[in-house]
């Protein structure tokens, strides 16, 4: 079988491979013909692996490094930035993540970022193949972008509205979405599903 051709652009690479079930290494993303996540692993989505092992360089880590950064949040001042409070904790991003996981992540959606992985890699669980496969986008594709969207205004003194974000998110959903191949044995589609569980941004 050729290869499949990158579908996103170069900045959502590492989101759109999508990740790798780690269960069987080299298997696909649990999706019937899915296309995602057939070139790499998510292992090779180095951001990802560094986020999820807490390896980024956050400012708390920076700090243990014995670095001269400021502790707190620079979102919300609130509290040390933490990967913890990073990714969830922080009521910006709470507010992002809960948009979308609340939609298709039923009832109790996981609340940090290990909760999240452990449950997608779950052997069994009670989700059909599309909630399981959208949720498995969401979690990266909000991962990825508020980890940007943190740099951003650090690197480039921008900020955006978690509205923002949000969109950006969607888009990045929409975009993997509908650059799977279509398959009639699966219905609803996945872009039906999603579009039938969530609403706009
Ligand atoms: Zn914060």
């Amino acid at each position: 079988m050729g290869e499949t051709k990158p579908v996103l652009l170069a900045e959502q690479e590492y989101h759109g491979r999508m990740f790798v079930d780690q269960r069987k290494k080299g298997s696909r993303c649990g999706y019937p013909g899915s296309r995602l996540g057939s070139q790499k692993s998510w292992h090779k989505a180095i951001w990802f692996k560094l986020a999820l092992l807490r390896r980024l360089p956050t400012r708390d880590r920076l700090r243990s490094w014995g670095l001269n950064v400021p502790e707190k949040c620079l979102r919300c001042s609130a509290a040390v930035e933490t990967h913890h409070h990073r990714f969830f904790e922080c009521q910006f991003l709470a507010s992002i993540w809960t948009f979308f996981a609340g939609s298709v992540w039923r009832p109790n959606p996981p609340q940090d970022i290990h909760s999240a992985a452990a449950w997608i890699c779950m052997d069994r669980n009670s989700s059909s193949a599309q909630a399981r496969c959208i949720i498995k986008l969401m979690f990266q594709s909000t991962v990825y972008l508020i980890w940007r969207e943190r740099n951003r205004r650090i690197f480039a003194l921008t900020s955006s509205s978690a509205n923002s974000v949000r969109c950006a998110i969607d888009r990045q959903i929409r975009d993997s979405l509908l650059s799977l191949s279509a398959s009639p044995r699966v219905q609803p589609s996945m872009p039906q599903f999603f579009l039938a569980c969530t609403r706009p941004p």
